[in-house]
């Protein structure tokens, strides 16, 4: 959603209400972290949205921002920005080297631009705009659809509601042999405050712990998790995306920052929220 789905909050793509919000706020430091996503399944479907929306937003956002005053603003964009062939562990320098990844072009694109509008930004008027480029997040309050989702949701969402029905197995989509970083968000805002405070400069830094594992392994501790007892169908007719996304956060861990989240305890609450907020729907 551009504005998180909170009717009280502004509509970041529109000039009017993001001025007005800059003029009431004045905030010094901004965390550009709105934006439409979705995974593989909303990227293919909606390019258009998930492009228009992210490129208003940035260009709307620094623009008030430089304009209001703001000291320092922190953009966030995507792994997806890296070539869809990158060497692994993806550095910096691979940024723009190589054709994207085709099942999300269109968003990775507006993502990089962000990035770029960002680098302007600082040559043109000497602003601190810096940008970040965290792994595949994930979270309690994410999107939890079955079609729009991305992997760990869409993944609890179907093994939950299969294990409630009691159906004999759970589709995943594609091979289950990418491989992918997930990086739990308290994670991403912890690393967040410490580049606030200490990291300017107009080269992007990687958010990730270190760690990948393939779509058939974060399936199979999904599975264990949720204590779901089918069978999990790979469906390999359906798009498995980039091969392999894990990002190279050398300069991150060298200012001393560590993640607090294994992957197990993040998708632990993940899931328990999952149930709370499944439980408050059903009622
Ligand atoms: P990506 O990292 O941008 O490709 O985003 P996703 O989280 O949507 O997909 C990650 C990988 O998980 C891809 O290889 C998908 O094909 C695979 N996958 C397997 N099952 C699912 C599912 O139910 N939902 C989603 N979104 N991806 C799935």
């Amino acid at each position: 959603m551009v504005n998180g789905g909170r009717l009280s909050e502004p509509d970041l793509t529109d000039r009017v209400q993001v001025e007005a919000l800059f003029e009431e706020k004045r905030p010094d430091y901004v965390f550009l972290v709105a934006g439409r996503s979705g995974g593989i399944g909303a990227n293919q479907k909606f390019p258009v949205d998930l492009m228009l929306d992210n490129l208003l937003i940035e260009c709307e956002v620094m623009r008030s921002a430089h304009r209001f005053g703001t000291r320092k603003l922190m953009y966030f964009a995507s792994s997806c920005s890296y070539p869809r062939a990158c060497p692994q562990p993806m550095r910096i320098e691979s940024l723009m080297c190589g054709p994207l990844e085709p099942t999300n072009e269109a968003y990775a694109t507006a993502k990089i631009a962000g990035i770029k509008l960002c680098q302007a930004y600082r040559r043109q008027y000497g602003t601190d705009m810096i940008s970040v480029i965290p792994a595949n997040t994930y979270a309690p309050g994410d999107n939890f659809s079955i079609e729009d989702s991305h992997v760990i949701a869409g993944l609890m969402t179907k093994m939950h509601r299969a294990k409630l029905s009691g159906a004999d197995s759970v589709e995943v989509w594609g091979s289950g042999l990418p491989r992918r970083e997930f990086v739990f968000a308290d994670d991403v805002a912890d690393a967040a405050i410490l580049l606030m405070r200490e990291y300017s400069s107009e080269t992007p830094i990687n958010i990730g712990n270190g760690s990948d594992v393939s779509i058939r392994e974060i399936a199979e501790t999904i599975q264990q998790i949720v204590g779901y007892q089918g069978g999990l169908k790979f469906n390999a007719s359906l798009p498995d995306g980039m091969p392999m996304k894990m990002l190279d956060s050398t300069a991150l861990m060298n200012m001393g920052w560590q993640p607090k989240f294994s992957l197990r305890a993040g998708l632990e609450v993940t899931y328990r929220w999952y149930i709370d907020a499944e439980g408050a729907c059903d009622s």
